[in-house]
């Protein structure tokens, strides 16, 4: 079976067996803030908390998903200039401050799948479109390490990559990444710590397979971008073309 077929048929496989995670009913609040809503509004998130979590687009680069003038072209965005990046796309629901920040680290606590759908929802709205036109053919969530995922219960990322899946009807592969060893918290390292702290951290888990595949990595935050790009280069190595990334929060130091 050639490569393309392979992933056509994953596709539609896919498509069939999702979970009917997402669907479930949720109390018809706004998942933020907690006010009544409309029983017309589906996306669970009120009218003023919309562009709290969910900005109206605003220019970001195509590379690195940082908020930058309009001018800047490939190559020129100062948060990508001297970086090796090694994803070819990324998609970023917001700015990872105030109410974005706040949403996020809420995220972390397990009973948010309320808030974690409408997420979701929220960067499947903004982003599905380009998404399809890219055809990209799995969606795959940064894992957590074993032990840490022990801790805490649940995985972010696992959830928005399962609704994201579903609405592009490709195949979900939450287990595909694995964590080799467990690397300190991003948080409080210098770039350079970021990257030697991940450096090699990640692994295909036996059995998969992304030879020529167009791969959609999720996160919730790309900060210096290091996490990112040591996955992207862990899914090249094993054969797939293109890797993206889509996060609910970028965050960007000043430059
Ligand atoms: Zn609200
Ligand atoms: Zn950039």
């Amino acid at each position: 079976m050639g490569i393309a077929s392979f992933w056509n048929r994953a596709r539609s496989i896919g498509n069939g067996t999702f979970s009917q995670l997402g669907d479930v009913l949720f109390p018809n609040v706004c998942s933020y803030c907690d006010v009544d809503l409309d029983v017309e509004v589906t996306r669970r998130i009120c009218d003023a908390c919309l562009p709290r979590l969910s900005e109206s687009p605003t220019h970001r680069c195509p590379k690195c998903a940082a908020r930058c003038a309009e001018t800047f072209q490939s190559g020129e965005c100062p948060w990508c200039r001297g970086r090796d990046f090694r994803f070819d796309g990324a998609y970023a629901l917001g700015h990872y401050a105030q109410n974005v920040r706040d949403a996020i680290l809420r995220l972390k606590h397990p009973r948010q799948d309320a808030l974690a759908t409408a997420m979701a929802r929220l960067l499947i709205e903004r982003y599905a479109e380009q998404w399809e036109a890219t055809e990209f053919d799995l969606v795959v969530p940064i894992p957590m390490h074993w032990f840490r995922r022990a801790i805490q219960g649940h995985n972010g990322p696992d959830l928005t990559a399962t609704l994201v899946a579903k609405r592009l009807g490709i195949v979900d592969y939450p287990r595909l990444l694995v964590r080799r060893r467990r690397t300190r918290p991003q948080a409080g390292l210098t770039p350079p710590q970021r990257r030697d702290n991940v450096h090699n951290a990640f692994a295909l888990r036996n059995g998969y397979r992304v030879e020529g595949a167009k791969v959609l990595l999720i996160d919730d935050i790309l900060t210096t971008g290091a996490t990112c790009s040591e996955a992207a280069r862990t899914l090249k190595r094993a054969g797939a073309t293109t890797v993206a990334v889509a996060v609910l929060g970028r965050a960007q130091s000043e430059v």
